[in-house]
């Protein structure tokens, strides 16, 4: 990646196959192997609450990881009035986030733990979530100083399972950074690991009522936007819960808050005849399977061009035979199981009807207890007939001859969505040409296509997948503010 801030550094993480790193992960997250964790609303005020929901692993209905207790819609109403703007200096908030980002790496084993046990999450998704979420913290401390304007009020931040920890830390820091105060409303499959980072948060320097948590469903996030002092709307999600925050934002008299929003995709990669077949298997492998398929940025749709494709799908299965699904504590798997047991039955029935369609062309084998889907290889005509993003390790691949190229571009824009879009070639006009006329907002060629990386590659989509600005880019913190009352110096 290029650096656009020169002299920054991201986190240089743990390196798991390195026996001496992997002996110090192991150690520290053993400790909390069978550790119950406890949580739930972290406010200023009184609550009245809305009963209490144990955790249990999503791969191992033993382990109960720990309790919750959950918000009601009247301690999102109360935690709303008494939430404060961070009024410190830029200088100071950049320091306590600087220092929640030292906490967060020396607290490892923990979080590798409850990343695992809550989220599912294998061994190089664990370091690579914590290397993010400490980015985010580190990049927004840097961005903080420079702001131009000033702090919006309240910002209601609303956060997704599948990055429990980096996404939920990214949003947070974001609009800390810029001064505001955070009702934080972690997804409802992952509350102990966000109830952890807020308590390291508040450790480190954050002010309570500039941070409070509300752990529950979709009744609390809903309860939240519905505020009308709420000053602004983080969300990573699906996109029609996005629509559905900004019409509420509207009804409540917010019509001019912003709603910053990262949505779904219908995320496509073009393989041409000149690509190199053993990188396009590794990197269509990794941008399709990795973290079970659950990100937003995961390549859902492979065109590869008629004359290669045999020779591809060959090798793709090949490689997906070699993939170990499973326990995501073994540091051996690579892939994970499922959030949920209702999001595992959509995608098994999603699979279901392909295979009665005779559209199968390879999947691999998976425990058959816990919520495991096995990798699987779909053929489809093109991606106007995936109606859906299918949110797990599905693939579906497409063919086209050479001439169908600019069609191909245009099936691809017509979905609506523009998250991340992957182009494998060797001819570099046609690299220019391609991501020229691509509507998408990460544009990857000859590599994966997940894994963008804080300050280097700042993240976020087009058209239906979300309003920008992008994640981790020089632009993200000013939607937090606004232009500043006071007046230019002379
Ligand atoms: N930023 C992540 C990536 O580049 C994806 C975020 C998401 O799934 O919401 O892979």
């Amino acid at each position: 990646p290029v650096d656009i801030f020169p002299g920054r550094t991201n986190s240089q993480g743990w390196d798991w196959t390195d026996p001496r790193d992997m002996d110090a992960i192991d150690g520290a997250r053993n400790d909390f192997k069978l550790a119950q964790s406890d949580a739930g609303p972290l406010t200023v005020g009184a609550r009245s609450g809305a009963g209490q929901t144990s955790v249990i692993s999503p791969f191992a209905p033993q382990d109960c990881v720990g309790t919750v207790q959950l918000a009601s819609g009247d301690d999102a109403a109360e935690a709303v009035i008494a939430a404060k703007p961070w009024g410190a200096s830029a200088s100071t908030r950049a320091q306590v986030l600087l220092k929640a980002a030292d906490l967060y790496e020396a607290n490892m084993g923990r979080i590798f733990a409850l990343l695992a046990r809550e989220a599912g999450k294998t061994m190089p998704d664990c370091i690579g979530e914590m290397r993010e979420a400490v980015d985010f913290l580190r990049f927004y401390a840097g961005e903080a100083a420079a702001l131009k304007g000033d702090a919006r009020g309240r910002f209601v931040c609303i956060s997704p399972w599948n990055f429990p920890l980096a996404i939920f830390t990214g949003q947070i820091a974001a609009a800390l950074a810029a001064g505001n105060a955070v009702l934080a409303k972690p997804a409802e499959q992952t509350p102990l690991i966000a109830h952890f980072a807020t308590s390291l948060l508040h450790e480190a320097g954050v002010p309570k009522a500039a941070l409070q948590l509300l752990p529950g469903g979709g009744e609390v996030g809903a309860a939240l936007t519905a505020q009308p002092l709420v000053d602004g709307v983080c969300f990573t999600g699906s996109t029609a819960t996005a629509m559905r925050i900004h019409q509420s934002l509207a009804e409540s008299g917010n019509a001019t808050a912003p709603l910053i929003a990262e949505t779904g995709g219908l995320n496509a990669m073009i393989v041409d005849s000149t690509a190199l077949p053993e990188q396009v298997t590794r990197d269509v492998i990794a941008s399709a399977f990795q973290s079970a398929g659950q990100r937003c940025s995961a390549l859902r749709c492979v065109y590869i061009q008629e004359d290669v494709a045999d020779g591809l799908v060959e090798m793709l299965r090949g490689a997906m035979d070699a993939l170990r699904v499973g326990d995501p504590w073994d540091v051996s798997t690579d892939v994970g199981p499922i959030i949920d047991a209702a999001a595992r039955g959509k995608i098994a029935a999603y699979i279901d009807t392909a295979r009665a369609e005779g559209r199968v062309l390879h999947e691999v084998q998976a425990p058959s207890e816990g919520t495991f889907i096995a990798p699987t290889l779909l053929r489809v005509d093109g991606i106007a007939q995936m109606e859906e993003e299918i949110f797990g390790p599905v693939l579906h691949v497409a063919t086209f001859k050479s001439h169908q190229l600019d069609d191909v571009i245009d099936q691809i824009n017509a979905t609506g969505y523009g998250l991340t879009f992957g182009l494998h070639s060797r001819i570099d006009d046609r690299v220019q040409s391609v991501v020229d006329r691509v509507h998408a907002g990460n544009v990857y060629v000859n590599r994966n296509q997940i894994g963008a990386v804080v300050g280097s590659q700042p993240f976020g989509g087009e058209g239906l997948s979300g309003t920008g600005p992008k994640a981790g880019g020089p632009l993200y913190l000013t939607k937090f503010t606004q232009s500043s009352g006071a007046p230019v110096p002379a």
